[in-house]
């Protein structure tokens, strides 16, 4: 059992390495897709057969398919890791309802169709010498997939790619279309919403013009990083941690807008580093946590790292193509409480580590207060210390993360409903968002009166409205 996930997750990361690198970056095997009829999420932990699957071209074939369908859920590029993308009747892929709508070239902005993955609104900017004011770690996902989990990255002033977007086209569970705003409640709703109050099908991205970032990542004492955090944020743009389990040592990953020329061969460079990273962490980091060794290694593979120095365009800078196979389960705490939090999470590991557990660390980011374009989002209004425990996708993470789980509710942490989410239910979200939850709720209820848009995951998460008549 163990040998076996330990060989499926370097086999599946390596073959991802392989045809990317093959196909010059253009193909990444690990997404979510439907093939022969069978939908798997991008990690296959989610695979079924759904009872209908359907690809519409247009509005009007979404719009067909919500009044016709009993039970409809929908997938952009099935990079969420809970089961958000279980449908009981009509799974929907928006991959063939993809690509430009309009351009504003006065304002800097372009409309999309919702299934656009976010690498390729990424090039609709740049043909027109713009970009993204920032993005979150990864770009296959769909515009409107990361709408609806309110991805979030890193920064200073900067934090969730839905603090780009200015409009969206929403079809609700009776089919008809709302055109929403930052400012409207049902905009609100959305974000962060799993699709609960309808189907995201148009998003307007407000672009920036076109910038360079330098990219540095060094490894410091955990020591000199918590008696500085406030500083080096202070310091850089965008700001993300790494910390690993029996090691003193942590890694700063910052990047800052630079006037400085790009790299050469920067984007090669850029993707050996991650595959490596990618690599090791399937291969070797595993390798050591299964077999009981990494107590004994970490400190030194950790004390021996060299760090990295890239100036690249924005997008390649922020983004990291190649991951290796993992879950994330990933909650958010008030920033005051940032050490505290996370160290409690690296002694749970190492406390369960005697008893078999795969390789993971511990990636901090941090998003400013303010954050009010969403009711549920775990990022919402305060400022935040965001705790992502990265386990390699072997043997024992379920065990682990069960206890997590129990130590997120207990210090009160909201969780990212994006990420792996197997025990939180409506009771927990009705606790921690209060009002919001309520009127998030009440939306839901006016939006999608006969439970569309419910599967079993919101269901528990939400509860269950009352189906009139
Ligand atoms: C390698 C990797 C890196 C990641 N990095 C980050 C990160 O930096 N920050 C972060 O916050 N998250 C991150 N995530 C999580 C992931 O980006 C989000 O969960 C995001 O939702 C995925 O977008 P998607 O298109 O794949 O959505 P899916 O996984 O396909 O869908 C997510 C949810 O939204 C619903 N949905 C999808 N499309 C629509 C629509 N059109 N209308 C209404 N509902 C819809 C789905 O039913 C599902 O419940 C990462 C995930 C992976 C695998």
């Amino acid at each position: 059992m163990v040998l076996w996930s330990y060989l499926r997750a370097g086999a599946f990361t390596t073959l991802n390495v392989i045809l990317n690198a093959a196909t010059l970056g253009k193909y990444v095997w690990l997404e979510g897709r439907v093939g022969r009829g069978v939908f798997a999420n991008w990690a296959r932990r989610f695979r079924y057969t759904p009872e209908e699957f359907a690809r519409p071209t247009n509005e009007e074939e979404i719009v067909d398919l919500v009044k016709r369908s009993g039970s409809v859920r929908v997938f952009g590029s099935a990079h969420s890791f809970n089961a958000g993308v279980v449908s009981g009747g009509t799974l929907v892929s928006l991959d063939n309802y993809s690509g430009l709508i309009h351009k504003d070239r006065a304002a800097k902005q372009i409309t999309v169709k919702g299934g656009t993955r976010v690498r390729d609104v990424v090039e609709l900017l740049l043909e027109e010498g713009w970009a993204f004011r920032a993005l979150p770690s990864h770009d296959a996902q769909s515009i409107a997939g990361i709408l609806s989990t309110d991805v979030h990255g890193t920064g200073r002033d900067w934090g969730f790619v839905s603090e780009s977007v200015t409009r969206f086209k929403l079809v609700d569970g009776m089919g008809e279309v709302h055109e929403c705003g930052p400012g409207d409640d049902l905009f609100r709703a959305a974000v962060g919403g799993i699709g609960a109050v309808g189907v995201i099908s148009e998003v307007t991205v407000q672009g920036v013009e076109r910038f360079t970032v330098e990219q540095r990542v060094e490894t410091k004492d955990l020591s000199f990083v918590e008696n500085n955090l406030d500083r080096l944020l202070a310091e850089n743009d965008h700001l993300s941690l790494y910390l690993f389990p029996f090691t003193e040592k942590c890694r700063v990953n910052a990047w800052n807008r630079t006037s400085e020329v790009r790299s050469p061969l920067g984007d090669l460079k850029e993707f050996l580093k991650t595959s490596a990273d990618a690599l090791l962490a399937a291969w070797v980091g595993n390798l050591l946590a299964h077999s009981g060794l990494l107590e004994k290694f970490s400190p030194l593979m950790y004390g021996i790292e060299l760090g990295s120095h890239l100036t690249m365009e924005s997008n390649k800078a922020f983004n990291r193509t190649i991951y290796h196979l993992h879950q994330e389960l990933e909650f958010t705490i008030p920033f005051e409480d940032t050490f505290e939090a996370v160290r409690r999470f690296i002694g749970l590991y190492e406390e369960m580590y005697p008893s078999g557990l795969p390789y993971t660390l511990f990636e901090m980011r941090f998003t400013p207060e303010g954050h009010d374009r969403t009711l549920i989002g775990a990022g919402r209004d305060r400022r935040c210390a965001w705790i992502d425990l990265v386990c390699t996708d072997s043997h024992g993470f379920e065990r682990y993360y069960a206890a997590a789980e129990e130590l997120v509710r207990e210090i009160g942490a909201r969780p990212h409903l994006g990420k792996y989410c197997e025990d939180f239910t409506d009771t927990d979200l009705a606790k921690l968002h209060g009002d919001t939850f309520t009127k998030f709720r009440s939306l839901v209820e006016t939006h999608d009166p006969t439970n569309k848009f419910a599967n079993e995951f919101t269901r528990r998460l939400f509860g269950s409205s009352p189906s009139p008549g």
